[in-house]
């Protein structure tokens, strides 16, 4: 489980500059798979050792300019409520301005773990410019230059330091957590409520300080499910939530926690950018993930709409076209009840496992079906495969030349596994590898 780490701070102060010189130190941890996430908001990244997402909540607004100030204190507030460290940079070319000054009060009042950094301090002798921060009294401050890496790595040092233990929360065996993701307004606690329904019994399982998730306990149909993070989902009327592209922030934590994630959709408003960005990151993030078009009840001609629904399914998600959909309306509980059979369904492949005995006769059937082309004078070679992980199926094929390679080579070979198992309704891994020198 990654700890989130957002940088805020006022514009043009170098918040993307850092943020990629932060990727760009610690590398990235998914690195072979081919991200369908293309903005560089987010980062899944070790540092020190610990997984870390790296949130530049400058990527929101990329055109925002200095003087609106209510929008960063959005973003800041935001970032306070749902990021595990804030990084809170000033421009020490510039020094200290009465905005960053404020700023600093919402983050000293938080009482949330925060740290300051100072940028374009590009060398010793520019650190004079230090003083008025100094006299801050927020202890210590960090001088960094982003664009030429002077103090990044001592800062970093810091930083991971200061990284909670976010220990591997190990999954209930008995349960699925499921999270419910979306924009404001979308209907998510509306379809949380009508989950729960009439089961009186539920049992908050994590101490309900505002800040830390509570999980709640469904029972359907002799099973249980854990809804991860209500908390998040039910607190209203915060400030913070009122833009709804910080609330991605949200949704990014929630997906750190669930197996099945369920993206809800506004059905009279269709297909957003943003819906498509969220559900972009469950798959980057290997999750399940069912499309939920919530308040189906305001649908006046349903069989044009259930069209749309496809069209823009087929336009703007076509990378997920693996995920289940379903039309509900959290508020008449229309088709509400098919969401837990349909959770049941996605988790059985997520959790799927087989033999390297059947991975292998698929692959050597794959293969023999649709022949890898050449490279050079030699055809690619496939020795053979292995299923590493489950949540989601992850395989792992060994090659002569892996990174020769074509995507839709390896595409191809995942949906080869995915109708051998079944496994038509999560994201499937199919990794490449070098074949590993036997030893002599
Ligand atoms: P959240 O911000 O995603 O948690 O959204 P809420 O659950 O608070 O719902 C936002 C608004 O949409 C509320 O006024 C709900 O009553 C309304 N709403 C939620 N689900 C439905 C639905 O299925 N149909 C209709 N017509 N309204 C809904």
């Amino acid at each position: 489980m990654s700890a989130l780490v957002a940088i805020v701070g006022r514009p043009n102060v170098g918040k993307s500059t850092l943020f990629n010189r932060l990727v760009g130190y610690n590398k990235a941890i998914v690195d072979d798979q081919p991200g369908v996430t293309r903005d560089r908001n987010y980062a899944q990244v070790k540092i020190g050792g610990k997984p870390v997402t790296l949130v530049d909540t400058g990527g929101f607004d990329p055109d925002l300019k200095e003087g609106l100030t209510t929008q960063v204190r959005e973003q800041t507030l935001m970032a306070l409520e749902e990021a595990d460290l804030t990084v809170f940079l000033a421009d020490g070319r510039q020094g200290l301005s009465p905005h960053d000054r404020d700023l600093l009060d919402i983050l000293r009042r938080s009482g949330r773990p925060f740290l300051l950094a100072v940028n374009k301090i590009d060398g010793p002798e520019k650190e004079t410019a230090l003083s008025d921060f100094y006299a801050l009294g927020v202890e210590p401050v960090w001088p960094v230059s982003a664009a030429h890496g002077y103090g990044v790595r001592d800062f970093i040092d810091h930083l991971a330091g200061l990284l909670p233990e976010l220990e591997a929360e190990a999954p209930p065996a008995d349960r699925v957590r499921v999270g419910v993701i979306g924009r404001p307004n979308v209907g998510k606690s509306s379809l949380v409520n009508r989950l729960i329904g009439e089961d009186r019994t539920l049992v908050a399982e994590t101490p309900g300080t505002t800040r830390d998730p509570v999980d709640v306990t469904v029972k359907h149909g002799g099973r249980s499910y854990l809804l991860v993070d209500t908390a998040g989902i039910r607190r209203k009327g915060r400030v913070s939530l009122k833009l709804e592209k910080y609330s991605i922030m949200r949704a990014l934590k929630i997906l750190e926690r669930c197996d099945v994630a369920l993206l809800l959709i506004d059905s009279a408003e269709g297909v957003t950018d943003q819906d498509a960005h969220v559900a972009g990151y469950a798959v980057d993030r290997g999750r399940g993930l069912i499309l939920v078009f919530n308040k189906w009840d305001l649908i006046k001609d349903q069989r044009t709409e259930l069209k749309r629904v496809k069209a823009a399914l087929d336009l703007k998600m076509k990378f997920l076209s693996f995920a289940p959909y379903l039309t509900v309306s959290a508020l008449t509980g229309l088709r509400t009840g098919r969401i837990f059979g349909l959770i049941d369904e996605v988790f059985a492949q997520y959790s799927f496992r087989a033999s390297t005995g059947r991975v292998n006769r698929v692959l050597e059937q794959a293969v023999q079906a649709h022949l890898p082309p050449y490279v050079g004078r030699r055809r690619l070679k496939f020795y053979y495969g292995t299923q590493v992980a489950t949540r989601p199926p992850t395989f792992v094929l060994f090659a002569n030349r892996p990174e020769k390679v074509h995507f839709s080579y390896q595409r191809y070979l995942a949906n080869c596994f995915r109708e051998a198992f079944g496994l038509d309704k999560v994201p499937v891994r199919v990794l490449l590898r070098p074949r590993q020198k036997q030893e002599r």
